[in-house]
């Protein structure tokens, strides 16, 4: 048996006669930048979100940058990331021209330390930046007292959180600003690049409308320093299709994943991530933590298991952002890139193939 990493198929291209005809309705249209798919779109996901509003853009990175830019974050100003993500949470604060606040987080859950933010603040921060790594929630209420007490934005990074909820709240508008990226494998994805921006504030949205179009509200009139980072018509057309198949997605997921803790619940050397109280997760990756990893990384390779890792190298470790000899100072961070594995994952996963994948993962651990 061979059992991939996602299977691709499955994930991005289903249901694929209806995806084809939506694009094709909307290339008949002849309306394909700021057009109607979209507008429909960005009413949707709003909902789906529980907020007012949602803001199409070209990619996740941009949605961040845009959510600083919204707020003239820039030069001289300080904004706090995990010391774990995806790079793209660094790269949208150095950007803009502002300057990454590294705080370490949780050991057992790889999401932000609240405990941690407040010796992080200085006169200069500007905005806490949690992520909602894997697909659970960050503890957003800690993190909102401490940016109330301090006078800060929270920008959630949901890149990996489609659908979660927080306290039965639904990602989406629990911070300022949340943003979402539709690259083709996240949990909702279209089928290239595409992300949003999701905010109740009335303002804010405006803004970003004429941010990610030149600057412009009115053709030709251009009012700020804008970018061009909309998100295509048809691609908005494909996410349309997929959009009412999130949840149901999501639940698979979830079912997944507690098979997958069930068959290695008391296996020595695996370390399950905790889970924090009241979130709903929806497992964007399935990850967990042994020593050895990229040992067992090749062994479960040549048993046709393709593992990954998520990520190997923190960004404050990566030649970017490393003076030299300079190494981030988060020991917990580092040690989770040094020992995460990702499972093979997604929706549809049988369970035949996750034994198959953790009867390769004893294997490799014993070799
Ligand atoms: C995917 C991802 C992004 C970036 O999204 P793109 O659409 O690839 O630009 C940002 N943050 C996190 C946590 C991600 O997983």
């Amino acid at each position: 048996m061979k059992v991939p990493f996602i299977d691709f198929l499955n994930v991005v291209v289903k249901p694929k006669v209806e995806i084809l005809a939506a694009i094709e309705r909307t290339i008949d249209g002849g309306n394909i930048i700021l057009g109607s798919e979209l507008e429909r779109f960005e009413i949707e996901f709003a909902e789906y979100c529980e907020a007012k509003h949602c803001i199409g853009v070209g990619n996740g990175l941009d949605a961040l940058c845009l959510a600083l830019l919204v707020y003239n974050i820039g030069p001289g100003d300080e904004v706090i990331v995990p010391s774990q993500t995806f790079v793209a949470t660094w790269l949208a604060v150095t950007n803009v021209g502002a300057t990454p606040v590294e705080v370490d987080i949780c050991p057992n859950t790889v999401l932000l330390d609240p405990g941690l933010i407040e010796s992080a603040i200085t006169q200069r921060t500007r905005a806490i930046m949690p992520v909602h790594l894997f697909g659970q929630p960050a503890q957003m209420t800690e993190i909102r007292e401490i940016a109330n007490k301090h006078g800060l934005r929270v920008i959630e990074d949901a890149a990996q959180a489609h659908g979660a909820r927080y306290r039965g709240s639904r990602i989406g508008a629990l911070g300022d600003i949340s943003t979402f990226s539709f690259y083709p494998t996240k949990n909702l994805g279209a089928l290239g690049d595409a992300g949003a921006v999701v905010t109740n504030d009335d303002v804010t949205a405006e803004k970003l409308k004429m941010l990610r179009n030149y600057g412009s509200a009115i053709k030709y009139h251009h009012e700020m320093l804008g970018m061009n980072s909309r998100l295509d018509d048809i691609h908005a057309a494909a996410l349309r299709v997929k959009l009412p198949l999130l949840d149901v997605a999501n639940e698979k997921r979830r079912a997944a994943a507690s098979r997958y803790d069930d068959m290695l619940a008391d296996i020595a050397g695996v370390q399950l991530l905790d889970k924090n109280d009241a979130v709903e997760h929806v497992y964007h990756l399935y990850v967990v933590l042994l020593d050895k990893r990229d040992t067992i990384l090749q062994h479960m390779k040549d048993l046709g298991v393709a593992a990954a890792v998520h990520y190997p190298i923190l960004p404050g470790d990566q030649i970017a952002y490393s003076l030299p000899k300079k190494r981030s100072s988060s020991t917990a961070g580092r040690r989770v890139a040094e020992r995460s594995l990702s499972l093979p994952f997604w929706p549809d996963i049988t369970p035949e193939q996750q034994r198959y994948v953790v009867e390769c993962l004893l294997k490799a651990i014993s070799l």
